[in-house]
């Protein structure tokens, strides 16, 4: 006779149940995290039909920062939680189905959590553009600025080969001078940014406007 293990469910669970004694070992729900605010608390899988609604709620504002008047949007609780991670790489990955991109540039830090995901799926090179210093060999280096600082990037030189067709990624929009002065990098090396792609737009500070007319895509708007 033989033996039918017992069916196991592949659906990851996505948020402890208030009292649950079962995984008392996760970490608490986001919005239980002093010093932020999410808009309302995670809410099980079949109240949430929209998937991008479900991710959208784990954004935290955290106001004040990184400077009084900022309000900034906290993607660590989203990154704590698989089903909501996986619906914002789903979402940006699936824009670029069937579209030929050779690499994908991840703006330091944030951008390389989604950027190195977003290169995986799309089978493309992944290339770093960091902070001054951070990068090991010899780099071309560009100066901007962002919604609260005036600061530089790198990216290796000889990343790119002439004409890649290159999608930048950052976790957020606000002003645009990060994106473009990565554009700016791959220009340098003779690329072609056919797309910037960023979790979360803030709409409001129109920095769209200095990256058009190329495509953008961005997959939460505030
Ligand atoms: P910007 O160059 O003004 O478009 O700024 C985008 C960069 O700064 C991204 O790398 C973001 O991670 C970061 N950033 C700017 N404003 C915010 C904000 N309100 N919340 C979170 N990150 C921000």
């Amino acid at each position: 006779m033989t033996y039918t293990p017992p069916r196991r469910s592949n659906v990851t669970p996505y948020a402890p149940q208030a009292g649950s004694q079962t995984r008392s070992s996760r970490p608490a729900p986001p919005g239980a995290t002093p010093g932020g605010t999410l808009p309302s608390s995670p809410s099980p899988r079949a109240a949430t039909p929209d998937p991008l609604a479900y991710a959208r709620r784990f954004i935290r504002d955290v106001p004040d920062f990184p400077k009084p008047g900022i309000l900034f949007k906290d993607i660590t609780p989203l990154l704590a939680n698989p089903r909501a991670l996986h619906v914002v790489l789903d979402s940006l990955a699936e824009r670029f189905i069937g579209d030929h991109v050779d690499a994908v540039v991840g703006i330091e830090a944030r951008g390389f959590i989604f950027g190195g995901a977003l290169a995986a799926r799309l089978n493309a090179s992944f290339v770093p553009a960091r902070k001054p210093g951070k990068l090991p060999a010899q780099t071309d280096r560009v100066s901007y600025k962002t919604e609260y600082s005036t600061a530089e990037l790198e990216m290796h030189k000889a990343s790119l080969r002439e004409e890649a067709r290159v999608v930048i990624v950052d976790d957020l929009l606000a002003t645009g001078g990060t994106a473009r002065a990565a554009a700016d990098l791959v220009h340098g090396q003779g690329g072609t940014v056919v797309a910037y792609a960023f979790v979360v737009e803030l709409s409001f500070l129109n920095g769209r406007e200095r990256l058009l007319p190329v495509r953008i895509e961005s997959v939460l708007s505030y």
